[in-house]
């Protein structure tokens, strides 16, 4: 492709022109692949190259010598510039000329054009020639807008992209007009991908993106902000049942079946609105924040439907982001602390192992259990902190058991580890570190690992668990039979224990599949060497069908809910010799 600087902007003088008429000739004849022009001002008689002219499809140079001829040809918008630039680059007001500008060519269409030039001045500095090349630049203006259309919107659905989205909510906002945004993402997406792969996961996401456009206005900005969440910007709103209608109609267009893999799916989307205005709104980020809330709100009412943002939400909001500001402060404040529940051996009645459970004192609630924060924890990713500080602190309180009690076998200790963990780069590297420098011993830990937290991220899990293993840690599945996982992922990874869910226990007696499924479980799981450890455990007709079943340890309300540390300690001192079933022989 042609380079557009054939001619150097800089200034020539008559004085030296026998040098300049060198210099031009040679430059002209450099840039002979460039159209040249040639124009004796004095005379106002132009010369054209042939090429010059070939370039908007005329094949007989000679005709034309008026630069009436060029100018002619200029589109208007583009003609005040060109004509600006020369006069105020002959005047000497700036020092180069060049300029782009589109020109028709004979066949009626425009090809745009890049012209640059210098100027030959008598002894006073006035032109009185002016030469210059006119390159064809089209191609490239093309491919140049080609790279902002792709740097402006999603390869996948050629909609908008999020920042050309956020760019037309500020300019929303700025414009002073009422608007409206549509947030939404598909329910249930991840199991199209997950069931289907990932091809059929990008049909989906194509064929969804096309059904939202078609239920749209020519004037909204429809886009895909990445995954399966698409928005929608509806301006010069004047009623808020128009926005209401709309999202009823995405909703229906969406939800037609569609054959993918000869298999037919029915896609739902939910969708949070909000409605906005200059005086509603200043960033373009608070109101997705808002579409956002309220869309959280219409996922949690059930899916496969709108809900517009309201105050409350803005207060449910304020009281989670207060309670996300008290976590925050929690750790220095020593509000978090750490208790443990025991994890019984089914076979002696002694303490096997510890899980490590997180309490949060908090100065108005009181104590809360770790299921009232961990989720918030989770979503604010307040849960890597939190674990850095947790792992350290509950292992140096077993290396106070086993300094406490050297003739016991002391019990291992369980953490729980959750997604952001998982995903956290410096985690595994913190665990490494507190393994070489001696701080913990490796065999002594068992990180559980969720159903759920695997199949979110499964690379990502898969590594942590090959890593963690390797290290010599071992690892749990924990939470199994929530309806994730199958089998085959005993096989897939190297699992030390599986952790039955308490919510297969209770159903265990009285639910003949699931009883069945245990036993399949307790029998798979000891034909690959597999502890199974039955969780939540709180009654003694749960305790005995899986002794009768042969698991090999427990944990529940039955043995002990989780204690603080100083708790814990007594009861391993008594418990390690004793036994919870000699105990309680009458149980
Ligand atoms: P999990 O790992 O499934 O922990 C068991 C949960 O069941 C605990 O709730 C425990 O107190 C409760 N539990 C134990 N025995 C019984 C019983 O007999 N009956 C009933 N109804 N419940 C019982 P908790 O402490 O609220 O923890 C909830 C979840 O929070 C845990 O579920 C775990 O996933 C997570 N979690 C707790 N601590 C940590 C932590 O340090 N890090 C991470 N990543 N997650 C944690
Ligand atoms: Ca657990
Ligand atoms: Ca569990």
């Amino acid at each position: 492709m042609a380079t557009t600087s054939a001619i150097p902007p800089k200034k020539i003088h008559a004085s030296n022109r026998h040098i300049d008429e060198e210099q031009r000739y040679a430059l002209a004849l450099e840039a002979s692949e460039f159209g040249v022009w040639d124009w004796d001002l004095s005379s106002d008689i132009i010369y054209y190259s042939p090429v010059w002219m070939k370039s908007i499809g005329i094949s007989n140079s000679d005709i034309e010598t008026s630069p009436k001829f060029w100018f002619d040809r200029v589109h208007p918008e583009d003609l005040d510039k060109l004509q600006l630039e020369i006069k105020a680059y002959l005047k000497g007001k700036n020092d180069h000329f060049k300029c782009e500008y589109r020109i028709r060519h004979q066949k009626g269409y425009d090809r745009v054009m890049l012209s640059q030039g210098i100027a030959i001045r008598d002894k006073n500095g006035k032109a009185i020639r002016f030469v210059g090349t006119q390159v064809d630049i089209t191609e490239e203006k093309r491919e140049d807008d080609r790279l902002i259309h792709d740097a402006m919107h999603d390869i996948l659905t050629d909609l908008p992209n999020r920042a050309l989205f956020m760019d037309r909510l500020r300019q929303a906002i700025l414009s002073r007009v009422n608007f409206a945004v549509l947030y939404m993402d598909i329910d249930h997406f991840k199991d199209v991908n997950d069931t289907l792969g990932h091809e059929a996961g990008d049909e989906l996401l194509g064929i969804i993106a096309r059904r939202i456009e078609g239920a749209c206005r020519a004037g909204d900005t429809i886009a895909r902000l990445g995954g399966d969440e698409f928005c929608v910007l509806v301006t010069y709103i004047t009623k808020g049942h128009e926005v209401e209608s709309l999202a009823v109609r995405i909703l229906q267009d969406v939800a037609k079946p569609i054959i993918i893999d000869e298999k037919e799916i029915t896609p739902n989307l939910s969708i949070g609105i909000a409605l906005g205005s200059s005086s509603s709104h200043t960033q373009p980020q608070e109101v997705l924040k808002d579409a956002d809330i309220a869309l959280y709100e219409a996922k949690g009412k059930g899916r496969g439907r709108y809900k517009f943002f309201h105050d409350e939400l803005m207060t449910e909001r304020n009281s989670l982001n207060s309670l996300e500001m008290d976590l925050r402060k929690a750790i220095q404040k020593e509000e978090i602390s750490i208790y443990y529940q025991p994890i019984v051996s089914l076979k002696t009645g002694q303490i096997v192992g510890l899980e490590s459970l997180l309490r949060w004192q908090h100065p108005k609630r009181g104590l809360l259990p770790a299921d009232e924060f961990m989720t918030l924890a989770e979503d604010r990713k307040l849960i890597v902190p939190l674990g850095e500080w947790a792992v350290p602190a509950s292992y140096k309180q077993l290396k106070d058991l086993q300094n406490l009690f050297p003739n016991t076998l002391p019990p291992y200790l369980a953490i729980n580890l959750s997604n952001p963990q998982i995903l956290d780069p410096n985690f595994l590297n913190k665990i490494n570190e507190l393994v070489k420098t001696g701080d913990i011993n490796p065999a002594s830990i068992q990180f559980e690992i969720g159903e759920r937290v695997i199949i979110a991220d499964l690379i990502n899990a898969e590594k942590t668990i090959m890593a963690l293993h390797k290290l010599g840690c071992k690892i749990a599945l924990d939470d199994f039979g929530t309806g994730y996982t199958s089998l085959s992922y005993l096989h897939r990874f190297p699992f030390d224990a599986v952790k039955l869910d308490q919510s297969l226990l209770q159903k265990m007696n009285s639910n003949q599949k699931i009883f069945a499924v245990i036993k399949g479980l307790i029998f798979f799981a000891k034909s690959l060497d597999i502890n199974v450890i039955a969780e939540g455990v709180e009654s003694k007709q749960e305790l005995d069908t899986l002794l009768q079943l042969g698991c090999d340890s427990a944990q529940g309300y039955y043995f002990s809910k989780p204690l603080p540390f100083e708790e814990i300690k007594e009861m391993v001192s008594q418990k390690n010799c004793m036994s919870f079933f000699k105990k309680n022989p009458s149980d």
